[in-house]
């Protein structure tokens, strides 16, 4: 089936207020006419910002992050209310860094994931195996637990506002990115799981594949059937390239 490509750019902890600016200033003079759907996600304090750049070029704004708890003493965490409140449209959740740095594990992750949903926040859960767990051959069974523990007890109507990120570790900001065969041979198996584990029509879920794409390598993956889109860092950071990326994906 075909489903319009996406390309949702995650800025991490980059970009200052200028250079938020000038990356929007730079996409609408490229005067942008996609047929994917795009989106940014900046740095909390930036959404304000974006949200009222952004807007007009319709590119849809997420957070990186969102709490598991609507409010109270949770000192520096950020409530899914607030985002939804402020007009938040999608949030990453489960990103490998706050897996390894900010050690989130799949329980708080199964929390956020089902906060979010509940308040109509797109969430984009994202999984993937390291190196090691690759070399080792455990690459579908780190994908399997993961999906089970982090969408364990979620509906079927919140799975289909689910999007699913695959984000092999070891192409996170390496420069090696996976090829669209190992990329979508993963993407099949995670449709696949949701339909027999979850009985879910998954064939309308959007699956992204992140890991070093750039807008010279963007086209090939998303030609994969499985691949429905692309969630990408360095290359989302200049207007240019994120531009050429949602040129790309504008050709499926
Ligand atoms: C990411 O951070 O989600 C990511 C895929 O980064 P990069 O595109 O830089 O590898």
């Amino acid at each position: 089936m075909t489903r319009k490509k996406v390309i949702y750019g995650n800025w991490k902890m980059n970009q200052n207020l200028a250079e938020v600016r000038t990356f929007f200033n730079e996409l609408s003079s490229f005067k942008p006419d996609w047929k994917c759907v795009a989106g940014i996600a900046p740095q909390f304090i930036h959404i304000p910002e974006v949200l009222s750049l952004a807007g007009s070029l319709n590119v849809k704004v997420g957070a990186q992050n969102a709490s598991h708890k609507n409010n109270g003493a949770f000192t520096g965490d950020i409530s899914p209310l607030s985002l939804t409140d402020m007009g938040v449209h999608f949030t990453l959740i489960g990103h490998s860094e706050r897996r390894s740095i900010f050690k989130e594990d799949d329980e708080l992750l199964n929390e956020k994931t089902k906060l979010a949903l509940t308040h109509g926040l797109e969430v984009v859960f994202c999984i993937g195996e390291t190196l090691e767990q690759r070399k080792s051959g455990n690459t579908f069974k780190v994908i399997e637990t993961q999906l089970a523990n982090g969408l364990k007890d979620l509906e079927k109507s919140s799975l289909k506002k689910i999007i699913l990120a695959y984000e092999p570790v070891w192409a996170i900001g390496t420069g090696v990115t996976a090829t669209p065969k190992q990329a979508g041979e993963v993407h099949t198996f995670i449709r696949n799981y949701l339909k027999e584990k979850t009985n879910f029509d998954s064939e309308e879920t959007v699956i992204l594949y992140g890991g070093s794409v750039k807008p010279d390598n963007v086209f090939e993956l998303l030609s994969h059937e499985d691949i429905d889109g692309a969630l990408v860092g360095g290359a989302s950071l200049k207007a240019r390239d994120f531009a050429d990326l949602c040129n790309e994906a504008s050709k499926f």
